[in-house]
């Protein structure tokens, strides 16, 4: 059909937001009405949803189990819980607790209601091995503090990595080993502080830096050895220079970290990180086609729009992430795959067809509403339905949703096509992902109506302060293991501190094997820290700042693009052409 563009006020903030005709395009073929909420509120609404790394201590509620468990799910909720293996077996039904439609009351009330009576699995950790504290997490091997990880193994305190190995304090990191405090990289061995790297092996301090090898502070590099703060240097000068550090003092690596920071903002930046990508927009698209205002796509995505943390085989996505692979058609979405079709508002469904408002559904087909529900087809809300009363039941549960919709405490209106409301989320705002995304301060998230959680500053009896460990890494034995150490951060930033932390003997050895000296802060705070070295998930649209002299330009370059770098930004940001020119 022929659309035109329209501009509509989102119900939520009540700022303007434009459909764009292919917008429309996409909601006839799913079937769904437009959206009333803006990109940035419906974004915001599916995150807080999204718990990767807040983990809390509850009872399991399993019949016969009284242990304590660790959960994604806050002790607080009225929900019941149970251990994954508990939740997996065939002690339970998640069938009986289905119900008839409710033609009288709102569907997300009905939803809510079978939310609160069945079994939640504690963690979304599918086929782990020795790793209980990794959430959103499948098939990782004796790791600690994952999340949004797969496959990953003896890594520690990372956050959305995909294959990695003897790694810690990792974020969005591919296929990499022996790795440390990375931002954006991949295909790398013994690569550590280091930001959009690809490829480099034996390095430190790099940003922006592919295919290089023993190289040391250096930007915009490419297929380089022995370089130095970007100097080429010898094999011998190199070796003598990198031994004058010690690489096991913090108070090095401190200045260390300073120095690379004011280097970064010196260097060169690509107007977007993309790689094998054809007609898309976004940053850190690796292997995408007409990929649309996306972020971190990696591994075959095409036609996918306003969606981020997507990889392997994707196509027709809109509003979705993180945690999309293998699927088609999906819509507001999150951690949902592994040969989908058609997903619209599901979240943990997997080898599922015609999903929609479902959540840690598997192997099953025409689901709506259900809960927990494997290996069946045809049902609503956990009950199920023979194929022709299902096919006539579905339309008039639709239309019921536009007539008897769900009215938020703030007046926004939750018809069909909506996903669900964040005040019937399990977690507090600064729990989620829209915490790292969106970030907001206590007073301000409250205004907007969300929950918030307060830090608890006197939970741990702390043995030693930070800023009272030993200097360097040789000066600590394992005794480290037994103390509670105080945050540098004592609760005091913005960011997520949990105030003090424990060393494990396996970071301790990690720690000793790849030669870095004991953090400071809290995971909580080091996670924070690397989130602030991404830019933001958002576009503007900006003029290249190139005024050297090139081959299609004289004078200053007149090339536009989208960039994730907003225009009051320090940075010097090219065009791909100036950028190429400069770098290659
Ligand atoms: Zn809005
Ligand atoms: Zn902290
Ligand atoms: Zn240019
Ligand atoms: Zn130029």
């Amino acid at each position: 059909m022929d659309y035109k563009e329209e501009t509509k006020v989102c119900q939520n903030c009540k700022n303007d937001f434009i459909i764009e005709p292919e917008d429309f395009n996409f909601y006839e073929k799913i079937k769904v009405p437009p959206p009333t909420f803006c990109l940035e509120c419906r974004t915001v609404r599916r995150l807080t949803w999204r718990n990767e790394m807040s983990l809390f201590r509850r009872k399991c509620d399993a019949p016969g189990h009284d242990e304590t468990l660790i959960s994604f799910l806050p002790p607080e909720e009225n929900l019941v819980v149970y251990d994954s293996r508990a939740w997996w077996g065939d002690s339970w039904d998640p069938m009986s607790y289905g119900k008839e439609y409710d033609f009288s009351k709102s569907f997300f009330e009905q939803w809510r209601d079978l939310s609160a009576k069945i079994p939640h699995q504690a963690l979304s950790n599918a086929n782990a091995v020795n790793s209980d504290y990794c959430n959103v997490a499948e098939g990782s091997k004796d790791s600690y503090m994952c999340s949004g990880a797969w496959k990953v193994e003896k890594t520690l305190y990372s956050n959305r990595i995909l294959v990695t190995k003897d790694s810690a304090d990792l974020y969005i990191v591919f296929h990499s080993e022996l790795c440390y405090e990375d931002v954006i990289c991949s295909d790398s061995y013994h690569l550590l502080y280091s930001l959009n790297c690809k490829s480099c092996v034996d390095s430190y301090f790099l940003y922006d830096c592919v295919g290089c090898t023993d190289c040391f502070g250096c930007t915009n590099l490419r297929s380089k050895s022995y370089c130095m703060w970007n100097e080429q240097l010898s094999r011998e000068e190199y070796i003598e220079k990198l031994s004058q550090y010690n690489l096991k003092d913090y108070k090095t690596i401190s200045e260390l970290k300073n120095k690379f920071r004011e280097l970064c903002l010196e260097s060169l930046h690509r107007f977007s990180i993309q790689t094998k990508t054809v007609n898309s927009t976004g940053d850190n698209l690796e292997n995408a086609k007409n990929c649309k205002n996306c972020f971190d796509l990696t591994d075959k995505v095409e036609d996918t729009k306003n969606s981020h943390w997507i990889a392997v085989n994707v196509k027709d996505t809109y509003d979705s992430g993180p945690g999309i692979g293998d699927a088609e058609l999906v819509y507001e979405s999150f951690d949902t795959g592994v040969g989908n079709y058609r997903s619209l508002f599901t979240s943990v469904v997997y080898g599922t067809n015609d999903a929609e408002y479902s959540f840690n559904c598997h192997g099953s087909s025409n689901l709506f509403g259900c809960i927990g529900v494997r290996n069946k087809k045809y049902c609503i809300l956990n009950k199920e339905y023979s194929k022709e009363e299902y096919e006539k039941l579905i339309p008039q549960i639709k239309k019921q949703m536009m007539e008897v919709p769900y009215v938020d405490k703030r007046g926004n209106v939750y018809k069909y096509g909506e996903f669900f409301p964040t005040e019937m989320s399990p977690f507090c705002y600064n729990d989620t992902q829209a915490q790292d995304y969106f970030p907001l301060d206590k007073e301000e998230a409250l205004k907007r109506g969300y929950r918030w959680r307060d830090k608890h500053t006197n939970d741990y009896a702390v043995t030693i302060k930070a800023q009272d460990l030993p200097g360097s890494l040789d000066e600590v034995d394992e005794q480290i293991t037994h103390e509670i150490i105080g945050c540098l951060h004592e609760g005091k930033c913005a960011d997520r501190c949990s105030t003090a932390f424990r060393i494990t003997v396996e970071e301790f050895n990690l720690y000793k094997r790849l030669g870095v000296p004991l953090p400071r802060l809290c995971f909580g705070c080091r996670h924070d820290a690397r989130l602030k070295l991404r830019n933001p998930m958002k576009l503007w649209h900006r003029q290249c700042m190139c005024d050297k002299k090139h081959a299609h330009h004289e004078g200053k370059c007149e090339v536009e693009f989208e960039t994730s770098y907003a225009p009051d930004r320090p940075e010097v940001v090219y065009c791909e052409k100036c950028y190429q020119a400069e770098v290659y």
